[in-house]
């Protein structure tokens, strides 16, 4: 069966997502309008700035959409700005935009120094180390007893899943490596096997 995932393509890193699900053979579109949502197994919100991104959703009417996606059980996952996006709470009181992931995070969080960097980092359920590539990245604060740590970097949690929803503080796709991506088509592959599959 091909797995269809959608890159939604408002505003951020839309054609290196796309790359990287079709180098593991995946079909990858860039999603601009709502009505797209229903031909998908799964959906991407890639990084850029989260604040445009959720401006954008607003008005073209993703924030309901993408609610309803998630409602039918079909996997999402958030990278950078998207995972500030998925979030329930954002530190310094911003108004969330989605609002699913039981999660605060910290937006810029990794200092000026800091501020964009490289490094192989564990993920739980990937079996060897993948390159992560950190641009101003958001780290999560704390998470909800329905979320599960996947990644931590020196002491801070930088990739999570709650059930269907998968997020990350890097860019996984800004490298060769689709490790993490194929973790993500794996839900996809098996949320549409238990019957919330585009139809
Ligand atoms: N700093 C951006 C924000 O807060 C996220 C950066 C990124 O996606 N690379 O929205």
């Amino acid at each position: 069966m091909t797995i269809h995932i959608g890159v939604l393509a408002l505003q951020g890193a839309v054609e290196e997502h796309i790359r990287s699900l079709r180098r593991i053979g995946a079909e990858a579109v860039p999603v601009k309008r709502v009505e797209q949502l229903g031909e998908l197994h799964g959906l991407v919100i890639p990084g850029g700035e989260s604040t445009t991104i959720g401006k954008l959703m607003r008005k073209y009417g993703f924030i309901e959409a993408i609610r309803r996606f998630a409602a039918d059980g079909k996997p999402i996952f958030g990278t950078c700005a998207g995972l500030i996006v998925l979030a329930k709470r954002i530190e310094g009181g911003e108004e969330p935009h989605l609002g699913l992931m039981d999660m605060t995070v910290v937006r810029n969080a990794f200092g000026r120094q800091r501020e964009s960097f490289e490094t192989d980092l564990e993920v739980a359920g990937i079996d060897r180390p993948i390159r992560a590539v950190f641009i101003r990245a958001p780290l999560i604060k704390e998470v909800g007893p329905g979320v599960e740590v996947l990644s931590v970097y020196r002491g801070e949690i930088v990739a999570a899943r709650q059930g269907r929803l998968l997020a990350c503080s890097f860019h996984p796709e800004l490298t060769d490596d689709s490790a993490l991506h194929a973790y993500f088509v794996a839900m996809a592959e098996e949320a549409a096997a238990s019957g919330s599959g585009a139809k």
